[in-house]
């Protein structure tokens, strides 16, 4: 297939803002697409991307080389790149245009095809150590010099993770069930959704889309790879727990640390992942030989929140302080030390060839128990106990606040586990915090004593329906001056800086990745925010490495809360 049908559609779904729309037209390409000889793994680059989704990895090549590559290619020296970019504001148009210029016709027909763009994006992965940068370069520059303009624009914004066409993940999966079982859309989005969920791969999706439905079935979760993880709905009140989750239920304390799936593949590599498909092994080491030692099997999925001690004292402490440990990807030793870990597991997915996703959580917990060998601050078991008392959940949910816990989770004892979904299989229950997990989409350069770092964050939420980001209000406090007391606003500007996107007097604006957790007194109605609410002062309680723009805060949360 030609790279340029590929940009073509692209161009297609920028110009609408209409999901059916964009359902319509992705859905006539993959039926396009299933025709050709291709390759499945092209869907990817449906949504810019050419690795899975339980892939987290980046290409990883800054705007500074993107500028570099695009003045080689098209002979324009990177001044009058990087000018054109500050007045245009995106590195794909800017290439578009210059090599349009090139071409000197615009009737340039390139020879690049989709197999060829996507082998060149993908080698960009295999690159690593000493010289990789000049390789990852060589590989854009080839095809960008071959490019006409269209094509150009799109490369560039790929290799960016910028696409700018608004394809959502939810969209591909609606395309997918539109274009292979129009008579049972409805039931088969359904079951897409679901396979989706357990494979995380558009791929295998796709692939068993056009062989028919019932090769669905042979869609599994498998260890070795990131994987969505079932996530609780929010009650206040025990009652509600019950009814949710029927009686008895199971109940367990809320650690505040962060979800890690440990998973152990038949060759026994092992490796962590986090709620946002991080792959996070490297950084914990420590974590690695404790499962090696105190779990049992010889492949494994295990979900768990993993917490972080005072050495000395031996007590918790709060997510923040341990965020470091997720960031940091040198000197590990160290931080170690000062900071351990202990890993509270709490469900089974998969054990030894066997998928645990349609098991009842008590048969897994069961199951659980059986695998784990608890070690004093290294590795337990959540606390847990079952009743159909709301007196003793009671009593459960007060001595966990008692000895500093979150707060408590419940859980249905006959459900399967749902991967990805907020269904309610499992609920928390905690004391109001007024706190949500925003999105930074903008910041403002700070001045005195803080100049050379931005140090105000405007925040946003998130529109559901629509998935558009949508600002709440300017926060500048609770960042720290030191790295011992968490995140900094110095690290804070070096996350934010190579997402800037656009610069405005002292304000920025960035792409919305970095995810916070902002706390306020109060929110209100107001005009200056494009949600049309502002959190009135609003102070970050800790920087979230290990969630995503999925994991926010929604514009209905918001309007709840506005008084
Ligand atoms: P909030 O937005 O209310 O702060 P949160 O940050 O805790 O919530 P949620 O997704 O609402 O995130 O809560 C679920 C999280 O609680 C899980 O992802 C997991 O990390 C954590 N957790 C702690 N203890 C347990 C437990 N015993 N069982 C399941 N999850 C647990």
């Amino acid at each position: 297939m030609k790279y340029s049908e590929l940009c073509e559609l692209y161009d297609k779904l920028g110009k609408t803002s209409k999901r059916l729309e964009k359902i319509d037209i992705l859905s006539d390409f993959l039926k396009k697409l299933a025709k050709s000889k291709g390759d499945n793994e092209w869907i990817y680059l449906l949504r810019g991307r050419v690795l899975p989704d339980y892939d987290s990895r980046e290409f990883g090549i800054s705007r500074q080389l993107i500028i570099k590559i695009i003045s080689k290619a098209s002979g324009v020296s990177s001044e009058i790149v990087t000018k054109d970019f500050n007045k245009v504001g995106d590195l794909g148009e800017v290439a578009e245009s210059l090599m349009a210029k090139r071409r000197q016709h615009t009737l340039y027909s390139s020879s690049l095809t989709v197999e060829k763009v996507f082998t060149n994006l993908r080698k960009i992965f295999e690159m690593e150590g000493k010289g990789s940068v000049d390789k990852k370069v060589s590989l854009v520059a080839e095809l960008l010099i071959n490019a006409n303009g269209l094509e150009a624009k799109y490369l560039i914004r790929i290799v960016l993770n910028d696409l700018r066409i608004g394809v959502a993940d939810s969209s591909l999966r609606e395309a997918i069930a539109e274009a292979f079982f129009p008579s049972e859309r409805k039931e088969m989005l359904a079951r897409i959704e679901e396979v989706y969920d357990l494979a995380n791969d558009f791929a295998l999706v796709f692939e068993a889309a056009i062989k028919g439905k019932k090769a669905f079935d042979n869609i599994e979760v498998l260890p070795g790879k990131a994987m969505n993880v079932m996530l609780p709905v929010k009650v206040t009140e025990i009652s509600e727990a019950f009814r949710i989750c029927g009686k008895p239920a199971a109940i367990e304390h809320k650690y505040d640390g962060f979800r890690v799936v440990i998973s152990k593949s038949k060759d026994g590599n092992i490796k962590l992942f986090t709620r946002r498909l991080e792959d996070v092994t490297n950084q914990f080491p420590d974590v690695v030989s404790v499962v090696e030692k105190n779990i049992k099997g010889e492949s494994f999925i295990v979900d768990s929140e993993v917490v972080g001690f005072d050495p000395k004292t031996k007590k918790y402490k709060p997510f923040e302080s341990i965020s470091q440990r997720i960031k940091r990807k040198y000197h590990i030793e160290k931080l170690i030390s000062e900071l351990p870990v202990e890993i509270n597991a709490f469900d089974v997915i998969y054990c030894n060839g066997k998928s645990y996703v349609n098991v009842s959580f008590a048969e897994r917990r069961k199951h659980l128990e059986k695998m784990i060998k608890e070690e004093k601050m290294k590795i337990r078991l959540s606390y847990q106990i079952i009743t159909d008392s709301e007196k003793k959940a009671l009593e459960f949910y007060n001595n966990a606040l008692k000895i500093g816990e979150e707060g408590i989770m419940i859980k249905s004892l006959d459900s399967v586990y749902k991967p990805g979904r907020r269904v309610g299989h499992i609920v928390k229950m905690k004391p109001e915090s007024r706190d949500f997990d925003l999105v930074i989409v903008g910041a403002m350069h700070g001045t005195g004593k803080r100049a050379g770092w931005l140090t105000s964050y405007i925040v946003s939420c998130k529109d559901k329906k629509t998935g558009k980001f949508l600002e709440v209000g300017m926060v500048s406090s609770g960042l720290k001056e030191k790295e011992s007391e968490g995140t900094t606003y110095e690290e804070m500007t070096k996350m934010l800086k190579p997402l800037i996107v656009s610069e405005k007097g002292r304000i920025v604006r960035v792409k919305p990745k970095i995810v916070v957790s902002v706390t306020y007194q109060n929110i209100q109605k107001s005009p200056t925010y494009s949600s049309g609410y502002a959190m009135r002062f609003p102070r970050i309680t800790a920087y979230r490495p290990d969630r995503n723009t999925n994991d926010i805060a929604n514009l209905n949360d918001i309007k709840k809360e506005a008084n």
